[in-house]
C-alpha cells in the first residue's frame, strides 16, 4: 500500500522534527524513523549546550538568532524553560594557536566573554587542579538546553497539526515518477512530491538512494561518562570548564559530572558505542587536570556529530534532484540550530526564500546550499 501526503521528512531527530513540525503547517507530512523511537542516535545522546559563541561564523549566527526562540517557545511547546542557566569557563595552558584571543575579540556585546583570574576560576569551579592552566575566560551566556523537551516539543508540535510519525521505516529505496518520490520502507510506501534528508550522520547515504549531490558528510564520534563526585565538585551553578587545547570538557549533570575527551574520531554512520580505552584515558586526563578522583564511571556513551568540509549546515534544495531537500551536517551544533533550520527548510520549500529575521542577519539560502563551492570541491576531490 502507498500513502500519500505533501512533505516526506527522513529521520525523526530533532532536525527532522522541527522541520515536520514547520512542514505540517504547510500541508499533510509524514516522519519517516528507522528506530522504533525517535532521539535514538545522536539527538538522544548530547551535551546539551547553548554555546552562542562556538562553531565557525554561520554557526553562531543561527545559534544566536535560536536564542528568542528557546526564551519564548510558542504556547504548549514545553512546561518549563528550555535553557536554564550554567556558564562556560575555557581554560588554557599553552594555547599555542592563540585561540583564547580569537574567543575574547569574536564574542559579540551581546553574548560576551571576559579573561579572568585563575583565582576567579577555582572559585566558580573548584574541582580545576591549581597550578596546571596559566589562563582562564568566563561566558556568562553559555546555558543548559533541555534537549528532550525541546525534540519532545517539536514532535508534540507536529501531531498537533496532524503529522504522522512512521517508526521503524527504514528508507531503503528512494523512486521518482509522476512528479513525485516514493519512499520505500519496511512499514510501507510513501509517496509525496517532496522529500526532507534529515538522516543525520546517514544523509549521504539517503542522497545516494535519491541519485542526488553528494555533500561530502563525515560523521565523527564523541565519547561523554558520567561520574560521581564529591558534592563539593559539583556545584548547582558551577559553569561547564573546557580546555582550549584539547577540548576536554566537565560539566555538572543533576548531581554528577558529565565529562568528554572532545573526541572527533571519523567513523562510518553507525549505532555509536564508546571505547574502553578512550575512557581510560579520559579518566587519567581528569585525574590530571582536575581534582577528580575516577573509581567508577557510573555510564558512558557515544554519539556521532557529523560535519561537512566547512562545518556549516547543509539546508536546500538538491541542484541535481528535483524535490529533494537537504538538512544535514549540524555537526556539534544540531540542537541549538534546530529551531532556525526547521523555519528555514520549510520557508526555502515554500517560497525559495529564507524568512525575513535570517535575510537581516545576512544568512543566504547560497550559505546553506547543498550546491556550494566548498562541498562541490570536497566532491570532486573525493571522485578524483
Ligand atoms: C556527545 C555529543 C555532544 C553534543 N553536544 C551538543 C550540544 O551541547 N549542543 C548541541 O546543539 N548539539 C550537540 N551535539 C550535536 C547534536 O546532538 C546533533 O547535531 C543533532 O542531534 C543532530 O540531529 P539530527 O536530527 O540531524 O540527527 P539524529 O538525531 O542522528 O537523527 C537522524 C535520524 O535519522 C534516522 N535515519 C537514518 N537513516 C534513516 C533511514 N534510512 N530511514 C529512516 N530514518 C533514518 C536515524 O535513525 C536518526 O533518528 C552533540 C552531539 C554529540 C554526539
Amino acid at each position: 500500500m502507498t500513502t500519500d501526503c505533501d512533505f516526506l521528512v527522513i529521520g525523526a531527530g530533532v532536525s527532522g522534527a522541527a522541520a515536520a513540525s514547520e512542514l505540517a503547517a504547510l500541508g499533510s507530512t509524514i516522519l519517516l524513523e528507522m528506530e522504533d523511537q525517535p532521539g535514538y542516535h545522536s539527538s538522544g545522546r548530547s551535551a546539551a549546550l547553548y554555546t552562542p559563541n562556538y562553531g565557525p561564523a554561520m554557526v553562531r549566527e543561527i545559534c544566536q538568532a535560536a536564542g528568542a526562540f528557546f526564551d519564548a517557545p510558542p504556547p504548549g511547546f514545553a512546561e518549563h524553560p528550555l535553557l536554564t542557566p550554567r556558564g562556560a569557563l575555557t581554560l588554557g595552558i599553552d594555547d599555542p594557536e592563540g585561540a583564547i584571543d580569537a574567543l575574547l575579540k569574536d564574542a559579540p556585546p551581546a553574548h560576551p566573554i571576559e579573561e579572568i583570574s585563575l583565582e576567579r576560576a577555582i572559585e566558580l569551579c573548584p574541582l580545576i587542579r591549581p597550578g596546571v592552566f596559566r589562563r582562564a575566560i568566563y561566558e556568562p551566556g553559555v546555558r543548559d538546553m533541555d534537549a528532550a523537551a525541546i525534540h519532545q516539543g517539536y514532535l508534540r508540535g507536529f501531531k498537533a497539526r496532524d503529522g504522522r510519525l512512521a517508526v521503524s521505516a527504514q528508507v531503503t529505496a528512494l523512486e521518482r515518477s509522476g512528479g513525485a518520490w516514493t519512499a520505500v520502507t519496511a512499514s510501507g510506501r510513501f509517496r509525496a512530491p517532496v522529500v526532507v534528508n534529515a538522516a543525520g550522520a546517514w544523509a549521504d547515504r539517503i542522497g545516494a538512494l535519491a541519485g542526488a549531490t553528494r555533500i561530502g558528510l563525515q560523521p565523527c564520534l564523541r565519547t561523554v561518562i558520567l561520574v560521581e563526585v564529591p558534592p563539593e565538585f559539583c556545584r548547582p551553578s558551577q559553569p561547564v570548564g573546557e580546555v582550549i587545547e584539547t577540548w576536554h570538557y566537565f560539566k555538572p549533570e543533576a548531581g554528577r559530572i558529565l565529562a568528554s575527551p572532545g573526541d572527533e574520531t571519523p567513523v562510518d554512520p553507525m549505532d555509536a558505542y564508546p571505547d574502553d580505552m578512550v575512557i581510560a584515558e579520559l579518566a587519567d586526563y581528569l585525574e590530571r587536570h582536575t581534582l577528580l578522583k575516577i573509581e567508577r564511571v557510573l555510564r558512558s556513551w557515544a554519539g556521532l556529530r557529523s560535519f561537512v568540509p566547512d562545518h556549516c549546515p547543509v539546508a536546500g534544495p538538491d541542484p541535481r534532484a528535483e524535490g529533494f531537500f537537504w538538512l544535514a551536517g549540524q555537526g556539534g551544533y544540531g540542537i541549538m540550530m534546530s529551531p532556525v533550520l526547521g523555519r528555514a527548510t520549510a520557508s526555502l520549500i515554500d517560497t525559495g526564500a529564507l524568512p525575513e529575521d535570517l535575510k537581516e542577519r545576512g544568512l543566504t539560502p547560497a550559505d546553506l546550499a547543498p550546491g556550494r563551492a566548498a562541498l562541490r570541491e570536497s566532491a570532486a576531490d573525493a571522485m578524483g
